[in-house]
Parts: structure tokens; C-alpha cells; sequence
């Protein structure tokens, strides 16, 4: 293990010139123990967490620090993501960043109310000039809160430098944050990456468990048989003392027989980059399982992501028949607490079966894309060695059963070779759905009389064998477990007539899962942009977003509002017909009206107008009376106007 802690006190050397020490404040409870919901680089859905997620004693409400001097450069109002942000620039051109908030403190606060106000809207990004709004190291800036795409209350904080790399804020130099256990081995996944390769004597992906031993290093309680070209993907987290939050890694090694094959590190990376999480980590088991698992290797496409250290084989393993290999899988958290996995694979060419047992019952035959490799599953053949014949470029090839396993015959093709329009087995002939091989580094246009597919030059990392299908208003284009960079352009045309195309767009299919798509008709067909592939629908909304009152009077109002359908676009209320302010809460379903100012009163006649994304609207009146003699005050979150100290 030389190689590696060379490397880490190297490390340690770079932090220092890197990182000003104690430059920072710590944003809440300062000087005090405080603990984290998430860490930096946590693999999050489409990014790598910028940051760290700081527990506010599980509610809102708590005063949020300056971490230094400097000045308010942006704030924004989201009602997903950040949620209320705050981002300050310092003197040494870091920035600091501080999400979720309940409340902007003053006079910030009256600033952006001002600019929504004026704009008529409830997300904004506002960019004061450099001396509009100048903030001390410790000022209280706003009050932490649940805003935006949190999961609960807690104060999202991220330090950037001045090339817009996102850092891991633990290197600063924190006391408040301590951790002296190390991150948990959960799972290894080994798979084949070429038409030869076999893992335990077959063509799928395994799951290994890696066992802990008494001196804290884990194994796999066996060898690994392998053959050919394999790769490991690992499910792992980070435990921090005093939490029971599973947080991501910061650094993972893979060596072969004491050679460094893959090796990344997440304590800092640019945040132009946080999508392609979705080449490192394995995109189909986080959309279809929600697990994130890495890959230890770098997966084609893969060309961006300054995370990883240079290997030759770029973490991809070549096993050879008779060989044996040591491998040792490193992982540390942000305190360097770290953990070893260690097992050994055999490179084993195992003789495979290659008849099966024959069946009367109807035969059945399923496939799936593995890397460039279609994978066929034929059950119930008329004969021990029954063929599959293929029409590839209208000639026919015939392809013998590969391996059999468990009443399956399996038969491989190299789809390198060309895609296959059809498969007979046994006299009973099927239709593949390929439509093309596209080529990341063009523009692919595919156009059948249903479908029409665009993608632009690096819209998709790795060579794609589209395949689409359509059947009356539902359609597929390719898999759902394949990453797209960019978006794709897609025109369908249904076969079913359509009676409300106005009030009708596509929507991606997923499990349970139907996401909205803004979609624009044009001679009966349906053109739509999407980051995702897979199965979409048209569905029809003629609904408009219902609404209901919890409270009016005249502090204020609010409503429960939801949607049926294609989602919540817009809501505009007005007291007398001037505008009103509203907050809103996806996550409760809940909008509110915010003051202008304390002294500001709502009586009169309200209407909220709201629209969904179908373009369906609908109008709530009602008045608030004039307020009666006897009112409750509601409760106030007061800003403490003094700065925190600690108490000498
Ligand atoms: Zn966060």
C-alpha cells in the first residue's frame, strides 16, 4: 500500500496551500459540536452533492452565519433545488453558499421582495452590485429553513473557489464537525464487458457481499471466478460519528496485484461537470432499484470528470484463463477513516453447457443490450441444440446456443456485427425494435413513420443501438437505463386519434413514475425535448389545479393547491387587484402571501389565478374582511439583531 500513502500525505501538503485554514466560520451553532445529513460528493440524482448538509436540531428557525467577510453576489428564489440561496462572495474571491433558508435577513430580504414583487414572480436570481449588500464574518444573513428540494430542515453549505470548483468545506479546518468512523463496504457488483468475458461461469451482472473481519478489513468469503474483460461497480457509505445518516465517500482505489487500476477523489471537482455523475456512477440500477452504485472504472464516455487519477486500463480488469489476482479495494471518508476490501480472482474458462432439455410449452424468447452485446433468453426449445437464426442486413446468420443455464438457453451477439431485424427459433420468428446505431460524436437522425429521433454531436456518451417501438399513444425509445448528456429531440405520431391535442402532452413512464413533458403539436405528431430515454405516453389534462383555503385574514393567506396531472405552473393572487407575493411549498402543497412591509394589510377582494402545465386555469375569489377588533397576533420568527458570540 505504499502507493497510497504517498500519495495521501501529498495530499495533505496540497490541502494546506489549497485551503486557508480557519479562513471560515462555521455557518450554524458556531463552536459548537454539529453534525451533517449529507456530505460532499454524495451521489444525489443528475449531480454529486456540492456540499455539506448541516442538521439544524431537526427544524427551521435557526440564525445562519457569515462564514467570512465579503458581500452578498447573488440570491435566488427556487422552489425546487436550493430553495431561498444566498451566495457570498469574499475578498479572496471564494464563495460561500447557503441553502434551504426559511428567510433572507434585512434588509436583503426586502430586496428580493421588492424584485419579485416588481417581476411578478415566484423564482428569482437577483445579482447585487459589489457594495450593495457588504456582510462581516458572523452576521447573521438569514434563518436556516426547508425550502427548495430539501428532505428536511437543514442548512445546505458549500464553499467554491475562484475557478468555480466546488471544495469540501470538512478541509477547512471545522471543529465543529468530528468523525472517527470509518465508511461501510455494503456491496460489489462484477460484471462482463465483452461477448467473451464470463463472471462466475455466466454473462450477468453478480452481487458479491463483503463480510467484516475482526481486524476491520472486509473480504468476500470466496474468490471471484472471472474470465475476460469484468468490471466492478460498489455499493458503499460513510457513518459519521454521533449520526445515523448514511453519507457518500471521498476517495476510492482499486489495485490488482499492488497496482493502482482506478482511483477517484470527490473532495473537489467544477460543478459545470455534476451531471456526468450519471456515467460514474451505474445509471440503470439508480433509475430502476434508486441505488447509487459507483462504477470502479471509467466508463466510455466518461471523458470529463477531472475526479479520477490516470490508469492505463482505466479500472477496466482483463482476466486471463489460469491467472489468479489479489485485489484490494480502498475507500476513505473527508477524515481519511478508511476501510480494505481484499479477495482474489481466478481467471477460470470453464466448459459451459450448450444443450438444454426439450419442452412442448411455447417457447419464449427474451433479450437485453449488455454494453454492445444483445443477450438472447430462449425457454422451452424443440431440440437439445435448437439454433438461433438472425436477419442482420437482410441476410440471414445463424447463432448456436452460447450457454444454457437454469432451463435457458442463452445466445450472444456482438451487436458491433450489425443489429438484428429478426429472430427464429424453432420455425417461430419475432421482430427486434432496432433502429439505428448512433455514434456520440455526431448528430443522429433516425425517422420511421411513427418516430423520429435527433441527437445532437455528445448528446449521448456511448454508442447507442436505439430501439423504438410505438403502439397506438404509447411509444418507447430507448432504454431507460441508458444516460443521455444532453437532450434528445423526439417527434411522434400517434396511431390513435387524439381529441384534445391542445390539452395533451407526452409523458416519461417510470415504475409508477409519469413526468411531465412540454410537448407542441404540429400535423399530428408530437414534438417533445428529453434528458431521459425510455417508455412515454400521451396523456390528456383538462383540469386546472384545484385549490383549497386554509387561512385568510388580514396578515395573510393560504391555500392548499394541487394538480391532477401535468403539474403546478403558475399562481397569481391579488388583494384589490394589486399583487400579492406568495411563497410556495411543493412539498406541503402549500402557497402562502408574504408582506411587503409589517404595516402592509390584506382586506378586500382576493383572487388567485392558477395555470398547470396544460394550460389549464382557474380563478378563486373570496373576500377577507375588515379585521375584527380582537385579533390573535400570529407568531413571528424574529432575526436576532445582535451578532453570536461565544460566551467567554
Ligand atoms: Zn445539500
Amino acid at each position: 500500500m505504499f502507493h497510497s500513502l504517498a500519495w495521501l500525505s501529498f495530499a495533505q501538503q496540497q490541502k494546506q496551500l489549497r485551503y486557508p485554514l480557519g479562513y471560515f466560520q462555521f455557518p450554524i451553532n458556531p463552536n459548537q459540536r454539529n453534525y451533517l445529513a449529507g456530505g460532499m460528493g454524495d451521489l444525489r440524482p443528475n449531480h454529486f452533492h456540492a456540499g455539506i448538509d448541516i442538521k439544524t436540531q431537526g427544524r427551521e428557525g435557526l440564525p445562519v452565519y457569515c462564514a467570512a467577510d465579503g458581500y452578498v453576489s447573488e440570491v435566488r428564489v427556487q422552489t425546487k433545488g436550493y430553495g431561498n440561496v444566498i451566495f457570498v462572495t469574499h475578498p479572496n474571491g471564494f464563495v460561500t453558499v447557503y441553502g434551504h433558508l426559511q428567510s433572507f435577513g434585512e434588509p436583503l430580504g426586502a430586496y428580493v421582495r421588492k424584485n419579485r414583487i416588481a417581476q411578478q414572480t415566484f423564482t428569482i436570481t437577483l445579482k447585487p452590485q459589489i457594495d450593495q449588500f457588504k456582510v462581516k464574518r458572523g452576521d447573521i444573513i438569514g434563518i436556516s429553513g426547508n425550502t427548495g428540494g430539501s428532505g428536511g430542515p437543514h442548512l445546505h453549505f458549500e464553499i467554491r473557489d475562484t475557478k468555480n470548483n466546488i471544495l469540501n468545506p470538512l478541509n477547512f479546518g471545522f471543529s465543529e464537525i468530528k468523525d472517527e468512523l470509518p465508511p461501510i463496504f455494503q456491496s460489489l457488483l462484477i460484471k462482463p464487458l465483452s461477448i467473451n468475458s464470463r463472471v462466475a461461469n455466466d454473462f450477468s451482472m453478480r452481487t458479491y457481499y463483503p463480510v467484516r473481519q475482526k481486524d476491520g478489513t472486509y473480504t468476500l468469503g470466496g474468490n471471484v471466478n472471472a474470465i475476460g474483460d469484468i468490471g466492478l461497480e460498489l455499493l458503499a457509505v460513510d457513518k459519521m460519528s454521533g449520526t445515523q445518516n448514511s453519507n457518500g465517500l471521498t476517495c476510492v482505489e482499486l489495485l490488482v496485484d499492488g497496482q493502482e487500476q482506478y482511483y477517484s477523489n470527490l473532495e473537489q471537482f467544477p460543478s459545470e461537470v455534476s451531471h456526468d455523475i450519471n456515467v460514474h456512477d451505474d445509471f440503470g440500477i439508480e433509475q430502476l432499484q434508486g441505488k447509487r452504485v459507483q462504477k470502479l472504472f471509467q466508463d466510455d464516455g466518461n471523458e470529463e470528470l477531472p475526479i479520477y487519477r490516470s490508469s492505463r486500463s482505466k479500472g477496466k480488469l482483463h482476466i486471463e484463463d489460469g491467472k489468479t489476482h489479489q485485489v484490494s479495494i480502498r475507500i476513505w471518508d473527508a477524515y481519511e477513516n478508511n476501510a480494505t476490501l481484499n479477495f482474489t480472482i481466478i481467471g477460470k474458462k470453464e466448459s459451459y453447457n450448450t444443450t438444454m432439455a426439450i419442452s412442448a410449452a411455447p417457447l419464449t424468447i427474451r433479450y437485453e443490450i449488455a454494453e454492445n452485446t444483445l443477450v438472447l433468453k430462449a425457454q422451452h426449445l424443440k431440440t437439445p441444440t435448437s439454433v438461433a437464426t438472425l436477419v442482420v442486413n437482410n441476410e440471414s446468420v445463424v447463432v448456436p446456443i452460447t450457454f444454457s443455464k437454469q432451463n435457458t438457453a442463452i445466445y450472444l451477439w456482438d451487436l458491433r456485427k450489425g443489429l438484428p431485424q429478426t429472430i427464429t427459433i424453432d420455425g417461430i420468428t419475432k421482430p427486434f425494435s432496432f433502429l439505428k446505431t448512433c455514434f456520440p460524436n455526431q448528430t443522429n437522425e433516425v425517422k420511421t413513420e411513427s418516430l423520429q429521433f435527433i441527437s445532437n454531436t455528445r448528446a449521448i456518451y456511448d454508442t447507442l443501438y436505439l430501439t423504438g417501438l410505438s403502439s397506438g399513444k404509447n411509444f418507447s425509445i430507448g432504454q431507460a437505463d441508458i444516460p443521455l448528456r444532453k437532450e434528445v429531440s423526439i417527434t411522434f405520431k400517434p396511431t390513435e386519434a387524439i381529441l384534445f391535442p391542445e390539452k395533451t402532452s407526452v409523458y416519461r413512464v417510470l415504475n409508477t413514475e409519469r413526468e411531465f413533458l412540454a410537448s407542441k403539436w404540429q400535423n399530428n405528431s408530437v414534438l417533445f425535448s428529453t434528458e431521459k430515454l425510455g417508455n412515454f405516453t400521451l396523456l390528456t389534462d383538462s383540469i386546472p389545479p384545484r385549490i383549497s383555503l386554509v387561512k385568510k385574514n388580514k396578515d395573510g393567506f393560504s391555500f392548499k393547491i394541487y394538480d391532477n396531472l401535468s403539474g403546478l405552473k403558475r399562481v397569481k393572487a391579488t388583494v384589490n387587484g394589486q399583487y400579492v407575493l406568495m411563497d410556495y411549498d411543493y412539498k406541503r402543497n402549500l402557497i402562502w402571501s408574504l408582506k411587503e412591509n409589517e404595516n402592509q394589510v390584506f382586506e378586500g377582494n382576493l383572487s388567485i389565478d392558477v395555470e398547470d402545465n396544460q394550460g389549464n386555469t382557474f380563478t378563486y375569489q373570496t373576500t377577507i374582511e375588515k379585521a375584527t377588533p380582537v385579533v390573535v397576533r400570529p407568531k413571528k420568527v424574529e432575526i436576532p439583531k445582535k451578532k453570536h458570540r461565544k460566551k467567554k
